[in-house]
């Protein structure tokens, strides 16, 4: 097939079919099989490294080089190198208890790859969040196909350039199409199904894996606060939010959606907010460094939200300005806080996913939690002050994804962290051995003894099994008829 053709609901099914024969036909495959799959999709990475990088900013209009480097490319290293070294010990088969009833058996959990594994990405990160599951689900021993987003259509097509050079189809197999071919993909019987994307089409495709009953890991947006403590509204606070906002402009899940700040400490957080902006892109939104939005749609909404807050009344703060006549420059979006919106403009109730960050104040932690409390369960929860009191309030008294302190997105780059949403931000995790598990199956084994207290029995019934009873459940009078 030609790297950007669209593909069949035919060509899907049989793939999955051709995955699922090469995995039954094969065989588990061990740690040396799993470790060398890993090394070849590492080894593709960087040799596609340039291609990628290009790829992606012509799908962007203008992506920041560094941040593909850094949030895409070396996550996805790092996630590999990550899976190889610990791999050994997660595939170990871990011991359990017997209870003293069968204390001459052995019981043990072995983790078995499921099989086939389903992909769905978004185009926001397109290279990192099709590539790190990928390699999660190969290190669980699994085949995969990958469906990435139509949006980033250069990147996607690289993708599939890079991964068939790598890897035969029965191993590893990417789709092209947008929402039709998804629908489709969900639909397919696949051991499981991972889809990272907007809680709206997440929906959709848990109610098409229903139909199949595959399992489901969800990986959502969300409006994700930053909580600022009173009185830390300082040059440290400020280059942590700035830094989880701006990043590829915003469209990221896990940017600080909005900001609550204390009321004293809110024109401080104006005034460092600008400086920070300034400080990281000398050369205002027209810097290379300054990515832009990904579709002249997305775009249009942005704007559109920032528009509506201000015709309320909002107070609006616009840094920098956006570069004129500048080819590939033109879906550019300014930095722009939106001050004390109310709650009924769209801006305080859609996930943003740009470079605009509303502010909000407050008066005490207490108000704080109520706030984000009566909303929907955020992906990432973040706050900046000292870690006890008030910090240890907030942690107990809400529930998110991740959490945050003293900085923003760093919690994703920990392999070793689960990453996952909860309720309306997303149902299960990966990144860690959570990632491995949830591509794994979970099999209780239990090996009988020569010699058990059941089997001294001799028959399931009488005097010993009535006395094996009573050591359990105490002795009970039987009820009078
Ligand atoms: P999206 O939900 O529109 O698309 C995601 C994938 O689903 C794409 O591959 C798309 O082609 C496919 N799709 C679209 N319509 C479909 C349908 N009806 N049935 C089946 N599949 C369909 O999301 P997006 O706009 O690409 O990405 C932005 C969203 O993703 C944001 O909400 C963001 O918060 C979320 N996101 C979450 C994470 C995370 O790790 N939790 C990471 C990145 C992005």
């Amino acid at each position: 097939m030609a790297p950007d053709e669209e593909d069949s609901g035919t060509r899907m099914a049989d793939l999955l079919g051709r995955q699922r024969s090469a995995f039954l036909h094969d065989g588990p495959p061990g740690l040396a099989l799993r470790k060398a799959r890993l090394a070849r999709l590492r080894a593709a990475v960087l040799a596609h490294r340039e291609a990628l990088k290009d790829a992606v900013s012509a799908d962007f209009g203008n992506r920041s080089r560094h941040e593909t480097d850094i949030m895409e490319l070396a996550c996805v290293v790092q996630a590999i190198d990550y899976l190889s070294s610990h791999l050994r010990r997660f595939m170990k088969r871990e011991r359990r208890h017997v209870h003293f009833f069968y204390r001459a058996a052995r019981a043990y959990v072995e983790y078995q790859p499921l099989g086939v594994v389903g992909v769905m990405a978004p185009w926001n990160y397109p290279i990192s969040l099709t590539l790190v599951p990928l390699a999660t689900a190969l290190a669980a021993g699994n085949r995969a196909m990958l469906k990435p987003s139509e949006l980033t259509p250069r990147t996607s097509a690289a993708l599939r350039r890079m991964l068939a050079e790598a890897f035969p189809e029965e191993e590893v197999a990417v789709v092209l199409g947008g929402p039709e071919v998804g629908a489709a993909f969900s639909a397919l019987p696949f051991d499981h199904l991972l889809f990272t994307g907007s809680t709206q089409v997440g929906r959709k495709v848990m109610r098409a894996a229903s139909d199949n009953l595959v399992p489901v890991t969800l990986e959502l947006g969300g409006k994700s606060p930053a909580i600022v403590a009173r009185g830390h509204a300082s040059g440290r606070t400020l280059h942590g939010i700035v830094y989880g906002k701006l990043s590829n402009a915003g469209q990221t899940c896990v940017a600080p959606d909005y900001a609550l700040v204390h009321e004293d400490d809110l024109e401080a957080f104006i005034a460092r907010y600008a400086a920070t902006v300034q400080r990281f892109y000398p050369q205002g939104p027209g810097s290379p460094d300054y990515t832009s939005i990904v579709s002249d749609r997305h775009r249009a909404r942005l704007q559109g939200l920032v528009e509506d807050a201000r015709r309320r009344g909002a107070r609006v703060i616009e840094v920098g300005e956006c570069p004129i006549g500048v080819a590939g420059r033109e879906r550019t979006l300014v930095p722009t806080l939106v001050v004390n919106a109310g709650d009924d403009a769209p801006l305080m109730q859609e996930e943003i996913f740009g470079p605009i960050l509303p502010v909000r104040t407050y008066r005490g932690i207490d108000e704080a939690i109520a706030y984000v409390n009566a909303r929907p369960r955020p992906l990432a929860l973040y706050y900046f002050g000292a870690e006890d009191g008030d910090c240890a309030r907030l942690l107990a008294r809400t529930t998110s994804g991740n959490v945050g302190i003293n900085n923003t997105l760093m919690h994703v780059a920990q392999d070793d962290l689960p990453f996952g949403g909860v309720g309306p931000s997303g149902m299960g995790a990966y990144h860690g051995i959570e990632g491995f598990r949830a591509m794994s199956h979970a099999r209780g084994v239990f090996v009988q003894g020569r010699w058990n207290f059941p089997g001294l029995l001799h028959a399931p019934f009488g005097r010993l099994a009535d006395l094996a009873a009573a050591l359990t459940l105490g002795k009970t009078k039987a009820p009078s008829p």
